[in-house]
């Protein structure tokens, strides 16, 4: 199939061949043709699968399709996201794609500040990108209008409602009107996605490319199997030895960022950190700094890096494992994006195996372990005494989860005989990581 087989007008298709763009991804060659014909859909889609021209290049098409309202242009398109880079990004390519048409698009978020975005607002906008608290805000500050919506998409759904959105959603779906388009995008169909399907959509399409929480086949997933303490030393020689130019590194923590930052850049590694904690100038900075090349590594936790997207980004590397399966899927859906190639390496401590089990069994098969480390071989086994649940949805507050690991490790060190005994210099690497930033 190819995109002029999807009735979209000349000047969308002249902006997606710009785009590079050959044909529809699957998602788009499901999702497009149903929302064109005015049909809510369910849509479940990773990250990575093109959803995002999916419902944009559709939207467009339609508010095309209706008379040219006056200016300031009402909100017609109203789309909701989880987080700030998202809602850029999604922006971005509202702006990508209309960039030929007469249709205005406006962004707005939290963390920066709110008296600009409401002058922009005052311009018009056609489609109107959110996050739901700032939206709210400016609702309540009846700075922005949304009485001639009609058309709404929640994107990434499911990590909307893990960060606790949902009230904020139904408040701001009993501001709009009721007659309206409902496009719900979707990683996972959790139990709480399937009730809010329920109450939003009306007689949907489910339109779903890859199955329920299975990793992208373009990806290819490796486990090193390795001490706590070794894994910073193995993440240098791994980005020096391979001569790696742009990696993306997911921690848990944020403090675990900014540490993890500090020591690859002792390292010689040029790097940023990533998290909630870092006002919106300096987040925007860290990701352009990393899509310009200008850095190597970019060390983030799951919120921040949701929804990133960063053309054909060759590697992921999970510092640490999710404590919730799915965002595994997320994570490694930053690479191997749209076909591309990419690789996903898990450096996984004796004490996480319980969270490497838990994300294999989701995937439905084992994750290829990488035979020599170059260290001390450990073992992955299964937790025969009962541990603490790891907490569910939410990234709760850093502190909590970075001084349990803090904890963690002390007490191995101090109880665990063979641990203190165990020669370090022995089990490590003979193979020096190289400096890999030749200045
Ligand atoms: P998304 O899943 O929407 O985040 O999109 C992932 C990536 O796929 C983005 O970098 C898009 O620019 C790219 N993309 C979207 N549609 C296509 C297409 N039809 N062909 C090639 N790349 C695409």
């Amino acid at each position: 199939m190819s995109f002029s087989q999807l009735e979209l007008s000349e000047p969308l298709l002249q902006a997606i061949a710009e785009q590079g763009y050959e044909k529809p991804t699957p998602v788009q060659q499901q999702a497009i043709p149903v929302i064109l014909q005015g049909r809510d859909i369910l849509a479940g889609a990773q990250t990575g699968t093109g959803k995002t021209a999916g419902f944009t290049l559709p939207l467009l098409q339609l508010l095309l399709n209706q008379p040219k309202p006056r200016k300031p242009h009402p909100v017609r398109a109203l789309i909701l996201t989880p987080t700030r880079e998202l809602a850029m990004q999604v922006y971005e390519s509202v702006r990508t794609y209309g960039k030929h048409v007469p249709l205005f698009a406006e962004v707005v978020f939290g963390g920066v500040n709110i008296n600009q975005q409401i002058r922009r607002l005052q311009r018009g906008a056609d489609i109107l990108v959110a996050t739901p608290g700032r939206l709210l805000d400016l609702l309540y500050q009846k700075q922005v209008d949304l009485s001639q919506v009609q058309f709404l998409v929640l994107d990434e759904a499911d990590r909307m409602l893990d960060m606790g959105f949902i009230k904020d959603i139904r408040k701001i779906i009993d501001i709009l009107p009721e007659r309206r388009q409902n496009l719900l995008f979707s990683a996972t169909y959790s139990k709480e996605i399937k009730l809010l399907a329920e109450q939003l959509l009306h007689d949907p399409v489910e339109v779903a490319v890859a199955r329920e929480n299975a990793a992208a086949d373009s990806v290819s997933q490796r486990v090193y199997a390795i001490k706590k303490e070794y894994k910073r030393e193995l993440l240098s020689w791994l980005i020096g030895h391979n001569n790696w130019q742009q990696v993306l590194v997911f921690v848990r923590t944020k403090h675990g960022a900014d540490r993890l930052c500090r020591q690859l850049i002792k390292d010689g590694i040029r790097c940023s950190a990533l998290h909630g904690d870092k006002s919106q100038g300096a987040r925007n900075r860290a990701l352009q700094a990393f899509k310009n090349n200008d850095i190597t590594a970019l060390i983030a936790t799951d919120i921040a890096a949701r929804g990133l997207d960063i053309e054909q980004l060759p590697h992921v590397v999970n510092f640490d494992l999710p404590a919730v399966a799915e965002d595994y899927v997320h994570r490694i859906g930053r690479t191997g994006r749209a076909g591309a190639e990419g690789e996903a390496i898990s450096l996984v401590a004796p004490e996480e195996a319980h969270l490497l089990f838990a994300v294999e069994k989701m995937l439905d098969k084992r994750i290829p372990r990488v035979a020599d480390t170059g260290y001390e071989p450990v073992a992955l086994e299964p937790q025969k005494t009962a541990r603490p649940k790891a907490p569910q949805g939410k990234a709760g507050p850093a502190g909590t989860k970075e001084n349990k690991g803090r904890s963690g490790r002390r007490q191995s060190r101090n109880k665990t005989p063979q641990a203190a005994t165990a020669a370090p210099a022995k089990a490590k690497r003979t193979r020096r990581p190289r400096q890999p930033n030749k200045a």
